[in-house]
């Protein structure tokens, strides 16, 4: 087993984004602007009209247990424990998706946040190669969040080889960032 942290990348070239849900933290107006458009968007339900405006032509939304395939590449959208509107607690509900990647027998999941659940355990029929989470909080948002050892835990469910650990969603700093996103 070994634990990966986030490389910088060059994103000057995509074939494929993927937008687990709303929130501002993970849906990015200013960072999707800065990405090529000639990249699929698979994201969650309504997701779409947010994204589309950007620029981006092919923007594909996906409900539960819903696929397609870009690239050779088979996303399947599963559940969470989490909720989808952009400016909680107001405004509409978006979807929220967690993904399975597959391609050549390699297979990632990538989970939406999400609070402490066993519907990852599903995955362990055929368990993914790298399993990707988001570490939530402590309280006020361990209903919606997993903390640290609920990651884990949910992490063994899922029996990966490799477990990456994605940015972390309620920095200081992105929560900062909110503040400039006002019109979006
Ligand atoms: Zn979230």
């Amino acid at each position: 087993m070994s634990i990966l942290r986030s490389p910088r990348m060059s994103c000057s070239s995509s074939d494929l984004i993927l937008i687990t849900h709303a929130h501002m933290d993970h849906l990015d107006v200013p960072s999707l602007k800065s990405l090529p458009k000639t990249a699929v968007v698979v994201t969650c339900e309504k997701c779409s009209k947010i994204i589309a405006p950007l620029g981006f032509k092919d923007v594909r939304e996906l409900k539960w247990g819903e696929t397609t395939t870009v690239k050779g590449l088979t996303i399947r959208a599963m559940g969470a424990r989490h909720w989808g509107r952009r400016w909680p607690p107001f405004g509409e509900d978006y979807g929220f998706n967690s993904y399975v990647l597959e391609k050549n027998g390699a297979r990632t999941l990538l989970a939406c946040d999400s609070a402490a659940t066993d519907l990852f355990a599903s995955v362990a029929k055929s368990p993914p190669d790298v399993a990707i989470f988001s570490i939530g909080a402590y309280d006020p948002w361990i209903d919606n969040h997993a903390n640290p050892e609920q990651v884990w835990a949910m992490f063994q469910q899922t029996a990966p080889a490799t477990f990456f650990r994605s940015p972390g969603a309620r920095s200081n700093c992105r929560r900062n960032r909110w503040k400039s996103h006002c019109n979006d």
